[in-house]
């Protein structure tokens, strides 16, 4: 694994980065994350992922051992550290609840395992933005909310996993989680969009999903274009019914979606409010406009 990482502070590379087996990360899947990239060798976005990641500790009585600035400085000091050879970087920040006895609780572990991870970052291909991506809708139901909440951006990624497994055994590109209400949510590792009669729509976060960074961008960009943004539950027949729809991440930024199920959306190929929105996305991230 080509990647430099910090383990609480000392850097190391691939297969040397790791941590105790007593972690309870990798006993309970107890921790949190956060996935950004750079765009001209800068952090997008830190402000709101650091905001996303200390929501996601807070709703598991996690404390974070640090302030923005010290993970800003490690998170440059790893990559500096790292051998990008020109490419933007992909970091991920894990934070886990650390290392204790085998307990449920809190007490024993009172030090957080932090984790930097820095990597090349390795765009989509660019035909997916021309062609669109086939999506399909899963089986497998999105965490209740009162269960393990999709709010968290927790390191514990069995759901999207399972969902993600049968998506490709059916060969979609995303898979779409429905919530345990039957309405659409968001995909497994993406925020779902439709557009109808020129808005952008978005399942809104009752329904159950993780806050997308990239998600909540759009609501500021998109009035910057002439799109209206707006959250909208969503159900099969909307999504079937939509002139067009997209999906959104961090590492994808907005990706047109051209078949449901082998079902055309729309014409079946990439619509111009998905292409204004992928274009002014683009400009801000690539500093045409500063965007914190
Ligand atoms: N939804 C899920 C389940 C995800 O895992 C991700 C990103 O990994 C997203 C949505 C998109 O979020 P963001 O735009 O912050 O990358």
């Amino acid at each position: 694994m080509a990647a430099t990482v910090s383990v609480n502070g000392r850097i190391t590379s691939g297969a040397d980065a790791v941590v105790s087996v007593f972690d309870h990360g990798f006993l309970y899947g107890e921790g949190v994350y956060e996935t950004l990239r750079t765009y001209r060798g800068q952090p997008f976005l830190f402000e709101r992922h650091i905001r996303r990641l200390r929501n996601s500790a807070g709703m598991m009585l996690l404390n974070l051992p640090f302030s923005d600035d010290d993970l800003d400085a490690e998170i440059r000091r790893t990559m500096s550290a790292a051998t990008l050879g020109g490419t933007e970087a992909y970091i991920r920040v894990l934070v886990t609840r650390g290392v204790g006895e085998l307990s449920y609780d809190p007490q024993v572990t009172p030090h957080p395992s932090v984790i930097v991870i820095v990597k090349p970052h390795i765009d989509p291909p660019q035909d997916l933005y021309s062609r669109g991506v086939r999506a399909v809708i899963v089986d497998v139901v999105r965490n209740h909310p009162n269960s393990v909440s999709p709010m968290i951006k927790s390191n514990n990624l069995l759901n999207c996993a399972l969902a993600a497994q049968e998506a490709m055994r059916r060969g979609g590109f995303e898979g779409i989680m429905r919530n345990y209400r039957g309405d659409l949510t968001e995909c497994t590792t993406s925020n779902l969009f439709i557009v109808k009669g020129g808005v952008a729509l978005t399942p809104p976060l009752e329904s159950g999903l993780l806050p997308g960074i990239t998600r909540e961008f759009l609501f500021d960009i998109g009035p910057a274009v002439g799109i209206a943004v707006r959250e909208h539950v969503l159900r099969d027949a909307d999504l079937f019914g939509a002139d067009e729809a997209f999906l959104t991440g961090t590492t994808r930024e907005v990706l047109p979606i051209v078949t449901v199920d082998d079902r055309p959306i729309g014409d079946g190929t990439p619509g111009p409010v998905t292409g204004a929105l992928l274009a002014e996305f683009r400009r801000r991230a690539h500093g045409d406009i500063p965007a914190r």
